[in-house]
């Protein structure tokens, strides 16, 4: 690839560099801010006429907070949510100082102040957070806003009935913050049959009556689609603004917005009975071109890939040959004309012929896992800023 590319990065590389950014890394990962501006604006259609949150954990699942954020905010997205208080700290800068940015795990004991400084505000999940924050305000001499989550069935975050309980009447404590929105967290949205769905939706009904006046919140992405019931008032899509399918099992609405080519290292020619990569894993049965590329499961390319996964050339899936290395992948590309492969070339890894969801099925996981795992050594660029 020529120089263009670093231009296109907006980075000044020294004259002495004679190759571009991306011949020195061993893929090329394009991250697409056209399609985070279609899936929001899809999202938003979806959602009736409910605020879209933006999700922004895990460094915005892999693909860079620092470039989606404003992008989400210049579409007018008002609230975010990071999990960590240190991924809330990095996104503050990045927009607008009228965003509200949530932490979902809450203020851990002693970070009150670090909130404050920063302008964020925690989702309360338990009687101990609501303790924690209660008290900062106090000390502080100021409600301090907070949004509150109830447990509606998954037992992983939310406060639970011995929770509520041992706070008392809401209308008592929470006189003592300044109380954003209730919200609660779906466990099954992207089975849309399954009864889980019917089952948080009436407990979260259930317990909001008991907190008359606030804003609601339930669903994730896959929730948007589950209905208008699921709407209330803040939708909190993450996966469906990166891409993935929010209901698996049917077309797919999202926009792709990974893809990521990673460059061959070497080409050679196999005889019958060959062995190939780690563990002896994969014998050829006769003879073969193997071709490595540059990427391994340090990058993110899960090493249950081996013997599975696919890349493309010109369009043609070329199988995984043996076990995921670290740094590489063995590829047969003996379906490719040899003239066509060379070091150097690049390959689709994700891309028109393979979306992440697909990955993530060949791998055993789903794609939330692959994008965020997505290596930290890829050349990334970021198309239609
Ligand atoms: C991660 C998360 C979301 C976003 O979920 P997606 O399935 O990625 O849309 C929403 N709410 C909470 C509480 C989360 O932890």
């Amino acid at each position: 690839m020529d120089r263009s590319t670093d231009t296109a990065l907006g980075s000044s590389l020294p004259a002495a560099d004679v190759a571009g950014a991306y011949d020195r890394a061993g893929a090329l990962l394009t991250v697409d801010l056209d399609a985070i501006r279609a899936n929001y604006r899809l999202l938003r259609a979806q959602a009736g006429g409910a605020l879209v949150a933006g999700i922004m954990k895990a460094d915005a699942y892999g693909l860079g907070m620092a470039r989606i954020a404003p992008v989400l905010a210049a579409e007018g997205c008002r609230v975010f949510f990071t999990a960590h208080l240190d991924e809330a700290i990095r996104l503050r800068p990045m927009i607008p100082a009228d965003r509200a940015i949530y932490v979902l795990h809450g203020p851990m004991p002693g970070t009150a102040d670090d909130f404050v400084a920063h302008g964020i505000a925690p989702v309360l999940n338990d009687a101990g957070q609501a303790r924690e924050w209660i008290a900062a305000g106090r000390r502080l001499g100021r409600r301090l806003p907070a949004a509150i989550q109830v447990d509606t069935g998954m037992s992983r975050m939310g406060m639970s009935p011995a929770d509520l309980e041992a706070l008392g009447a809401p209308a008592a404590w929470l006189r003592e913050i300044a109380p954003a929105f209730l919200m609660s967290h779906l466990a099954c949205a992207d089975e849309a049959v399954h009864p889980m769905n019917a089952a948080q939706l009436a407990r979260f009904e259930a317990l909001r009556a008991r907190f008359p006046g606030l804003p609601c919140s339930l669903a994730n992405s896959s929730g948007v689609f589950l209905g208008s019931a699921f709407h209330y008032d803040i939708v909190r899509p993450g996966a469906a603004l990166y891409g993935i399918n929010p209901h698996p099992g049917s077309i797919n609405p999202m926009r792709a917005v990974a893809a990521l080519q990673a460059r061959i290292v070497q080409v050679r020619d196999v005889e019958d009975g060959a062995i190939v990569g780690y563990g002896a894993r994969f014998t050829a049965d006769g003879p073969r071109r193997i071709a490595t590329i540059a990427v391994g499961y340090a990058d993110g390319w899960l090493r249950a890939l081996t013997n599975r996964g696919h890349a493309f050339v010109d369009g043609v899936r070329v199988p995984v040959a043996g076990t995921v290395s670290m740094d590489s992948i063995t590829l047969d590309v003996s379906a490719i004309p040899r003239e066509r492969i060379a070091p150097g070339l690049a390959v689709e890894l994700l891309g028109p012929h393979q979306h992440v969801d697909e990955v993530a099925a060949q791998a055993g996981t789903i794609g939330y896992e692959v994008l965020t795992r997505l290596g930290s050594r890829f050349h990334r660029v970021y198309a239609n800023a």
